[in-house]
This record gives C-alpha cells, sequence and structure tokens, in this order.
C-alpha cells in the first residue's frame, strides 16, 4: 500500500465491472453511474470459494464420502494432496 501511495496509484472501491473495452474498463458505482478507465490490462483478481455440489449430490447416494482438496476450501495444492494420502491410508 506503500508504494502504491508512492507511485500515487488510485484506488477505486466498491464498483462492478461492467464492460472491458478497447482502451479499458466501464465499472458502475453504488449509485448506479457508470464510471470509465483507461487501461492497458484490465487484472482479474476475485476470491476462490469450495464447490461442494459433487460433494453433496455424492452425499446422498453413497453412505462414506471423503472429501479433499479445493472441495473442502479453496488452499494450496499440497494440502490437497495430503488429505488424499491420508483418506487413501484410512480406507
Ligand atoms: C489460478 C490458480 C492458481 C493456483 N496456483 C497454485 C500454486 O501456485 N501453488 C499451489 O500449491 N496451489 C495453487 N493453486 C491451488 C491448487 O491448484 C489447488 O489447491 C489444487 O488443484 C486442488 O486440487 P483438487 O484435486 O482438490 O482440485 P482440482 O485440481 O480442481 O481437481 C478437481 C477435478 O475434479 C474435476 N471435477 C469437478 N467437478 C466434477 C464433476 N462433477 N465430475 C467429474 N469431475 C469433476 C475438475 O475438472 C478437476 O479436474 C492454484 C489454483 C488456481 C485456481
Amino acid at each position: 500500500m506503500e508504494q502504491m501511495k508512492e507511485n500515487k496509484v488510485e484506488i477505486n472501491i466498491c464498483l462492478l465491472p461492467k464492460e472491458i473495452t478497447e482502451d479499458g474498463i466501464v465499472s458502475t458505482d453504488k449509485e448506479g453511474n457508470d464510471r470509465r478507465f483507461k487501461a492497458d490490462s484490465v487484472v482479474v483478481c476475485r476470491g476462490f470459494v469450495a464447490d461442494r455440489n459433487l460433494t453433496d449430490a455424492l452425499k446422498e447416494k453413497i453412505k462414506e464420502v471423503r472429501p479433499i482438496g479445493d472441495c473442502v476450501e479453496s488452499r494450496l495444492i499440497y494440502e490437497a494432496i495430503h488429505e488424499g494420502w491420508v483418506a487413501a491410508n484410512e480406507i
């Protein structure tokens, strides 16, 4: 954040991306107004949410389901590998 301030990076929050255009992006603010920003690149950086649809569907049909990895919670790959190893050893 300090480096961003030093380099005079403008921070805009509470905007909903609406359209990526030839020369930037159009976003809508909380009041519903469109705001245009010029940009060479647009970087999408959102959080991750675990997808439990398959786990939930299987739990309805199979007695024992062992969810591992990102369907439990979005994390790093070593945790998925470790949980797979633990589950395989327990079976
Ligand atoms: C952009 C990005 C960058 C990442 N970078 C890193 C990194 O640098 N280092 C790191 O450690 N981790 C990183 N991760 C996290 C890492 O990829 C995950 O933690 C890891 O892949 C989880 O493994 P998984 O087997 O649980 O899920 P996945 O690797 O997502 O595997 C799940 C598989 O199930 C399949 N599938 C889903 N639904 C169904 C269905 N209904 N029927 C059949 N198959 C289905 C999918 O197609 C997929 O092949 C990154 C993740 C992302 C998204």
